[in-house]
């Protein structure tokens, strides 16, 4: 017999839990479906050897809602802050340079040069129209700033987000705000200024935060509220529409196969799956996801002794700009930001290898990838031992890449949503990848789902 249900969610990442736990917030028996057996998809946090590894995201910047699920979920005691003034370095002709992060710093920077300077005064001061055409991040910073900006700062942050190369991805989908600050006062800097001012409600400062237990201890609160309405290790292997509206759900488990018909349905999936299950309601959907390309990047965690490593780490880490030539994009000091990373006497650094410009890095053994980390990294913090613990994984699509025509991929996406009441779509390539922003989006499309069916 066929199962029915309101609303059923496809995809136990945040996105897809937060959206399924909003729902049933506010009411409705919202179903979330998990293909395998542990939720949180890309945030895993496991403890080994003593060392707290976060195999995917390593923290997450705060955000209104985020702190208000936390609140919700009664783990507000548990987040930990990253020390706010904790340096970042880049990686300049060898050394470890800090990077500038007020406008006085900026400005005071050797690492800027004075071309660079000045065009931030004629932003400032002046006027510019960002073109109509979708432009490249790196086609941006060079008609805006400067080639040196790009290479030294912009490029190396973008790959700390994104793992993407900036010659593809879009400014205006990857950095939303930047398009629209130059859009709508001619000048980054005023436009930045004037949307901070005008932000209504309470204001959040970025600080970085983790748990004291990892990132997924937001993932196990989640589950836990769902109790029974989440079903792990378990596949949705097809949709289909039903003569009234509602969808038909084929889940796949290790016990068989059940149907489920649901008035609503939202894939918080990644987008070849999402474009596989929609391809079955109309294959229009197949081209604009599946042209939604995506980083492969691998997580290298290496625990050392503290007295084998020579820098103090006192930071946040350090990016690399492509022009260092070394395939580690960066490294972030884990038991620096947060307590109980690693045990007594040893430091943790987690270091990305891959993105876009590296694909091959990806396919590497885990053994290769942390003898080239810490063959890379050592002669940077003055590492002088073998570390004692390593860990590598690998995430062939880690992160969905906002490139060149971004916007009219999702344009026509959403357009052929429209032809079927009832569906939504929720992840991290729609309107950014942070945790935060995977949070804003589940919680819009709960909201608008929660309407649909009130109607
Ligand atoms: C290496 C790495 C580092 C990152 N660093 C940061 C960071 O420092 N800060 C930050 O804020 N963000 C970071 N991110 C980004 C952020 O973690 C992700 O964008 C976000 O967690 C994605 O959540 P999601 O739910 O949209 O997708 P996912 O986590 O990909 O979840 C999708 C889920 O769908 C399930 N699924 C797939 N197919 C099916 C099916 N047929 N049936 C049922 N279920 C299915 C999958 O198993 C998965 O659980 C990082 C990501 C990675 C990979």
């Amino acid at each position: 017999m066929t199962r029915h249900v309101p609303a059923l969610v496809v995809g136990g990442g945040i996105s897809g839990l937060v959206c399924a736990y909003a729902l049933r917030k506010s009411g409705i028996d919202a179903q979330l479906v998990e293909a395998s057996p542990r939720p949180g998809g890309v945030i895993n946090s496991v403890t080994r050897d003593g060392f707290l590894l976060e195999l995917g995201p390593q923290s997450f910047s705060s955000t209104f809602a985020l702190r208000e699920l936390c609140a919700d979920l009664r783990i507000l005691d548990q987040l930990l802050q990253a020390p706010p003034r904790a340096p970042r370095y880049v990686l300049i002709d060898g050394w470890l340079r800090p990077v500038p992060l007020s406008p006085p710093a900026f400005f005071m920077s050797s690492l800027i040069n004075g071309a660079t300077k000045w065009a931030l005064v004629r932003d400032i001061l002046g006027k510019s129209i960002p073109p109509d055409a979708d432009e490249s991040v790196a086609a941006f910073v060079r008609r805006k700033f400067s080639s040196q900006l790009l290479d030294r700062l912009v490029a190396p942050f973008v790959s700390g987000i994104y793992a993407g190369d900036p010659e593809r991805l879009s400014v205006r989908s990857a950095f939303p705000q930047l398009y629209e600050a130059e859009k709508t006062a001619d000048s980054i800097v005023r436009g930045m200024l004037r949307s901070a001012k005008s932000k209504k409600g309470p204001r959040e400062r970025p600080i970085l935060q983790s748990f004291r237990q990892g990132n997924e201890t937001l993932v196990r609160a989640l589950a836990n509220k769902l109790g029974p309405a989440l079903l792990t290790s378990t596949c949705v292997a097809g949709i289909s529409l039903q003569n009234d509206g509602s969808f038909q759900v084929r889940l796949e488990n290790r016990t068989g196969n059940e149907s489920v018909s649901a008035d609503s349905l939202i894939l918080a999936t990644p987008t070849d799956v999402t474009a596989r299950l929609l391809a079955a309601l109309d294959a229009s959907f197949e081209s604009p996801l599946s042209s939604i390309d995506y980083a492969a990047v691998a997580v290298v965690s290496l625990g050392y002794l503290k007295k084998g490593v020579g820098h103090s780490l006192n930071g946040f880490g350090f990016l690399v700009p492509r022009s260092a030539g070394l395939r580690v994009l960066g490294s972030v000091w884990n038991s620096s930001l947060f307590p109980g990373r690693a045990p007594q006497g040893h430091a943790l650094l987690t270091c990305f290898v891959g993105g876009t410009t590296d694909p091959a890095a990806a396919k590497l053994q885990p053994e290769e990838l942390a003898g080239l980390v810490h063959r890379e990294i050592s002669p940077l913090l003055s590492i002088t031992s073998a570390p004692v613990f390593s860990n590598a994984t690998i995430w062939p699509r880690a992160l969905p890449q906002y490139n060149l025509g971004h916007a009219d991929r999702l344009a026509a996406v959403s357009k052929l949503c429209s032809r079927f009441p009832g569906l939504w779509l929720s992840g991290n390539y729609l309107r950014g990848p942070a945790i935060g922003s995977c949070v804003d989006q589940a919680l819009a499309v709960s909201e608008e789902v929660r309407s649909y069916l009130a109607a």
